[in-house]
């Protein structure tokens, strides 16, 4: 991995209180060219963050003085910055509220480095393509995946499917938002209506159908991966270097 000096480093706020995660993930976000400021609890979380002063934050829900969850509220109340959350194993974490105050993702300790990595890349990622196109996308391109919004055709690494209505609105809205976790309530309102009655299994129903077309195996998925007990996560096709 070629790393070139002049490059912009992503500037990482980790909010952590333990010693060893902090310790660890200095030395390894750093090492994989993140700029990395470190804030121990929740106040010192707020008092450090100012808009556009970060890329992405990683927040520890358990911390000291001020809560993960109200410094979650706050730096989204200010910003649109990404926010990943950390959450310890066996922690109850009601993630749908995470996610509806405005988290993008998270990760549960003990995590891989490498997975960390990726999800902080997939959701900076996300946010700078989004800056760079605000006006409707015509062409999606994720992957071997490509969507011609306006033409309401899609290809898998050239061959077109054929998706229905709801299926082409699901799938649209997964590859809109790579790297972050949808809930089912958000999908189903935002595919389906607000005023949806019928059974949330339409859901995972549509899921199955869209990964038999666009998954090589579509019981192991690569790209419309599930979040137990939360929803589904289009994940960030990697860059081949
Ligand atoms: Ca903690």
């Amino acid at each position: 991995m070629s790393k070139r000096s002049d490059e912009v480093r992503t500037r990482v706020l980790v909010v952590e209180d333990e010693e060893s995660f902090i310790d660890a993930l200095t030395v390894g976000l750093t090492r994989e060219g993140f700029d990395v400021t470190i804030a121990r609890d929740g106040a010192e979380a707020l008092a450090q963050f100012a808009p556009r002063r970060y890329d992405v934050v990683l927040l520890d829900l358990m911390l000291p003085k001020v809560s993960g969850l109200d410094v979650c509220r706050s730096i989204r109340g200010a910003s649109d910055v990404p926010i990943i959350i950390v959450s310890a194993k066996g922690e109850e974490v009601d993630m749908v509220l995470m996610l509806e105050l405005g988290a993008d993702d998270y990760v549960t300790k003990p995590y891989r480095l490498r997975e960390l990595v990726a999800r902080i890349r997939a959701v900076v990622r996300r946010r700078e393509s989004h800056d760079d196109v605000e006006a409707d996308e015509e062409t999606i391109e994720r992957g071997p995946i490509t969507m011609d919004v306006e033409a309401r055709r899609c290809f898998i690494s050239g061959d077109e499917i054929k998706l229905r209505k709801k299926e082409f609105a699901l799938l649209r809205l997964l590859l809109e938002n790579p790297g972050r976790v949808l809930t089912r309530e958000v999908l189903i309102d935002r595919v389906w209506g607000s005023d949806y009655v019928g059974d949330t299994k339409t859901l995972d129903v549509h899921i199955k159908r869209l990964r038999g077309l666009v998954e090589d195996d579509p019981k192991n998925p690569e790209y419309i991966t599930t979040v137990r007990g939360v929803g589904y996560r289009f994940e960030s096709p990697k860059r081949d270097a």
